[in-house]
């Protein structure tokens, strides 16, 4: 479906236009004429087009999925799981295709889409994993009776992933829910379809039987499609607040299981105490890497007492670096205008521009914004406040711990909160106090590794659990209860 990769370096590539994959067929949209480019965020030129789907594309990806779950759902789970040994084999061997490609449509430096798509494969193993973990609960509760917990498929289900992690995202879902037996259909972001494309590819090539795993192409009528749809038993989405809210709420509108990720506003508290090094390091890199276009990225660092000379040490090194080499895009030229107003915004509120990455410039007719870190910021402001989704560091002085846990749970979202410090005991108070699903001490980027679950709290987060992890397996899967008398008993009981 997708030319053989042949780019080396970042010269721009065109590919094959994005369509949907319907019962192991790549198809055009059945009505839709809505057709939109894919745009390289490093030369702003469409790379691609992608077919946007619509309602009857969903209702044909429902049928396929139907019909596929039939026996997919039959299937020991053993042998479900193989189709991720031999997926993790194959994104391994396919590690700089699949790189380079995500690298094209999303933007990001080829060390961080590497890195997106390795964890993808860690991912991907944790399926691997599912038929040992996921054996289910027995337990004798009387004399010869046992009570059984089993794990048993819904259905047809359904995710919707954003545009910043199209590897990883899917991979946070699939896994569970397919092991789990159901049949899934995938909505990728419009902006980087290819990525998933390839995934998707790839499963077929790793013995997926044709219609388990069926995508449909487009945007806000296919997602709604979805939510609405009275066959699909279960929604994933991950994505903004403003979207995850409205959807949770039209998913479980319509009596499905849903659980939807939001957006975020990390903060960061640095304490006198922290190591200089370590708390440098790791907050340019929470705070810039992936250009800020991250859910778990720093926005915010709330400075404890006197830490100048941790802020200094993180100015050097946030300088330093060089837009276009250690620094990508971000996604769109609206993106671009909507960092550099925050920027705007609080300089012109008192802010004081310690680093300025405004008008940053690599490749031609890219998205660029530099590093940016700006001093004497208030909660109140937009940029002390609001998702930026950019690689802007806002810092708030406070002059104790406890007006920087305030700021920070009086803050709508719960996505990632740290910690910089050498002291056991403020690392603790702080871990116990803050109003967020992941937690860092001295950790920028706190992403749960697999086996454990990744989701936020509050705004950050809506419906129950995490969606990866054994939480995953659980929302993707109902469980059966039961109450088996394995011996007809003289002596009678209540449960006899
Ligand atoms: P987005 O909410 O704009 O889009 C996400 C998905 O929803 C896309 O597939 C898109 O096509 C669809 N969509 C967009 N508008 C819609 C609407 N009005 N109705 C129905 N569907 C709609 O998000 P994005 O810009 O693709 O991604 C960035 C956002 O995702 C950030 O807010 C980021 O924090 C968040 N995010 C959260 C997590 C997490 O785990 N909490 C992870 C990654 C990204």
């Amino acid at each position: 479906m997708i030319p053989k990769f042949t780019a080396k370096g970042y010269e721009f590539t065109e590919f094959a236009t994005a369509r949907n994959y319907i019962a192991g067929e790549w198809c055009d949209p059945l009505t839709s004429k809505d057709v939109q480019d894919v745009l390289n965020p490093r030369h702003g030129k469409a790379m691609s087009k992608v077919k946007m789907g619509g309602k009857d594309d969903v209702d044909a990806a429902v049928r396929a999925g139907e019909a596929a779950f039939k026996d997919w759902s039959q299937w020991p789970i053993r042998d479900r799981a193989q189709v991720f040994y031999k997926l993790k084999t194959l994104m391994e061997a396919n590690l700089e295709e699949l790189s380079w490609l995500l690298s094209h449509e999303n933007g990001k430096l080829f060390g961080e889409s590497k890195a997106e798509v390795e964890k993808g494969i860690e991912c991907a193993e944790y399926g691997c994993s599912l038929p040992n973990v996921g054996a289910g609960e027995k337990l004798e509760v009387s004399r010869g009776v046992t009570c059984e917990v089993v794990y048993n498929a819904l259905g047809v289900v359904a995710g919707v992933v954003p545009f910043n992690f199209p590897n990883m995202v899917p991979l946070w879902m699939l896994p569970q829910a397919l092991v789990g037996g159901n049949a899934f259909i995938l909505k990728p972001s419009e902006r980087v379809p290819l990525s998933t494309m390839r995934l998707v590819e790839l499963f077929g090539e790793a013995g997926l039987p044709k219609g388990v795993l069926n995508l449909v192409q487009g945007g806000q009528p296919v997602v709604e499609a979805l939510c609405d749809h009275p066959r699909i038993k279960a929604f994933g989405f991950v994505g903004s607040t403003k979207v995850a809210k409205a959807v949770y709420g039209r998913a479980s509108s319509h009596g499905k299981r849903a659980l939807c990720l939001g957006g975020a506003k990390n903060h960061l508290i640095v304490v006198p105490d922290a190591d200089v090094a370590v708390t440098a390091d790791n907050v340019v890199a929470s705070f810039m890497g992936c250009a800020g276009q991250r859910c778990m990225a720093a926005s915010v660092l709330i400075a404890v007492g006197n830490v100048d000379h941790i802020i200094q040490a993180i100015v050097e090194r946030a300088a330093k670096l060089v837009v276009g080499k250690d620094v990508g895009p971000v996604t769109t030229e609206a993106a671009r205008k909507r960092i550099q107003g925050y920027i705007d915004g609080a300089e012109k509120a008192g802010a004081k521009v310690l680093v300025d990455g405004r008008g940053a410039k690599a490749d031609a007719g890219g998205y660029w914004v530099g590093p940016t870190i700006l001093d004497n910021v208030t909660p109140e402001m937009p940029a002390g406040c609001e998702e930026i989704f950019g690689p802007v560091l806002s810092i708030i002085r406070v002059p104790n711990l406890e007006r920087a846990i305030e700021i920070e749970n009086a803050n709508p979202y719960g996505n990632a909160s740290c910690i910089y410090t050498t002291s056991g005991d403020v690392a603790r108070r702080v871990m116990e106090s803050v109003e967020a699903g992941m937690c860092g001490v001295n950790v920028g980027v706190p992403v749960p590794r697999e086996p454990f679950g990744f989701g936020g709290w509050n705004d950050s987060g809506f419906g129950a659990g995490n969606i990866t992890g054994w939480d995953g397996y659980r929302f993707w899967t109902r469980q059966r209860k039961v109450t088996t008398k394995w011996s007809l008993q003289k002596d009678q009981n209540w449960m006899s």
